[in-house]
């Protein structure tokens, strides 16, 4: 606290990430990084540009990260919008399409950085709860009186996905605002509604390099949507930092973007040991959500959460505990990591 802060500073409650102790070498398989390592193409095109060219500054509109995104899914450059991780784009797009004095509709339990950007931004949250068996009930997001939506698919901290039926079910009920999916987790088992993008106006696609193109390191993340949605997340960013992304940021991701056979490969490497990893723990008595991201959630009849978290931890393992979380308590969420990995873990348990 310092008397300087102003009352805004001082009424914030930051998001706080898992934990990266730097004590010893942990396995870590707590914030849902990638065990494998970037396309070897980005980490060429990365390395060419630790030259000269860092004097200069980079591309400040992204071109050529928006033309291999829109010739990805299909669309448009001007359908694409990049910024420093799937972070930023959620802190603009909050920023310039959820704060305008109505309450904003997420699930009461997905990813809790949404909180924490309502209230940066002054945005009453709606909390919408998930079914008992932790499901999205497309209905609950009917006849809202809200400033927009904000779906997370497939889900986090569970892992469960939506269907694509069920997604436009939230669009078509809320013509008059934004519905934001946050697809972060999508390459790992879940369809994208990105194949949208042309038929709802409203819809905001956002997804991330962090997770399945092993690049949580260099920060790029983007949406996907109208034209005009993606203007106004451009105001925004020009009114903010001109440069987010970096020349080596830029053409990482522009190389691992175009690289989508070593994509195919590594989510389908994660995939594999996942299935792996679920029936080793239901051996051991676990129940586990099934899962359509890089991770599985997790909680067992008879050991408490935190003694399994505290226990593995000890053991050099890290898994995400929610101790303080209603609802998810008793929940483990453990990154997929390599087979060898996931092998330790299964023999700590
Ligand atoms: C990891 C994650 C993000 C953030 O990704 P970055 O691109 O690394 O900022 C956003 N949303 C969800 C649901 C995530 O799990």
């Amino acid at each position: 606290m310092s008397r300087y802060w102003t009352n805004k500073i001082a009424s914030l409650d930051p998001y706080v990430p898992g934990e990266q102790p730097q004590d010893k070498q942990y396995i870590k398989l707590n914030t849902n990084e990638s065990p494998y390592s970037p396309s070897p193409k980005a980490i060429a095109a990365m390395q060419a540009q630790v030259s000269d060219d860092l004097r200069l500054y980079p591309d400040p509109n992204c071109q050529a990260l928006k033309n291999a995104l829109a010739q990805n899914y299909d669309l448009s450059a001007n359908q694409v919008f990049v910024g420093n991780g799937s972070d930023e784009v959620l802190a603009l797009a909050f920023m310039g399409y959820f704060a305008n004095g109505k309450p904003l509709a997420f699930a009461d339990i997905t990813y809790s950085f949404y909180k924490v950007y309502a209230g940066l931004y002054g945005i009453e949250p709606k909390l919408i709860p998930l079914t008992d068996s932790f499901d999205i009930e497309p209905s609950d997001y009917e006849n809202l009186d809200v400033s927009g939506v904000v779906v997370t698919n497939p889900n986090a901290p569970t892992g469960k996905a939506l269907p694509l039926s069920d997604i436009e079910r939230i669009l078509t009920a809320n013509p008059d605002v934004v519905v934001l999916v946050d697809e972060a987790y999508v390459d790992f088992g879940a369809q994208s509604a990105a194949s949208l993008v042309n038929t709802y106006p409203n819809l905001l696609v956002v997804q991330t390099l962090s997770k399945s193109r092993a690049l949580a390191g260099i920060r790029v993340g983007y949406a996907l949507g109208h034209p005009d949605l993606i203007e106004g997340l451009e105001r925004l960013k020009n009114s903010f930092n001109s440069y987010p992304i970096d020349r080596i940021a830029l053409a990482g991701a522009t190389a691992a973007v175009e690289d989508d056979v070593y994509l195919k490969d590594i989510c389908a490497k994660t995939i594999n040991t996942r299935e792996k990893t679920v029936l080793e723990l239901e051996k051991l008595g676990f129940s586990i959500i099934p899962s359509a991201t890089n991770f599985v959630f997790v909680t067992h009849p008879e050991k408490s959460a935190e003694s399994l978290y505290l226990s593995l931890k000890e053991q050099g393992i890290l898994v995400r505990y929610f101790g303080n979380k209603p609802r998810i308590g008793e929940y483990l969420r453990i990154t997929i990591g390599t087979d060898e990995e996931m092998a330790a873990l299964v023999e700590v348990l």
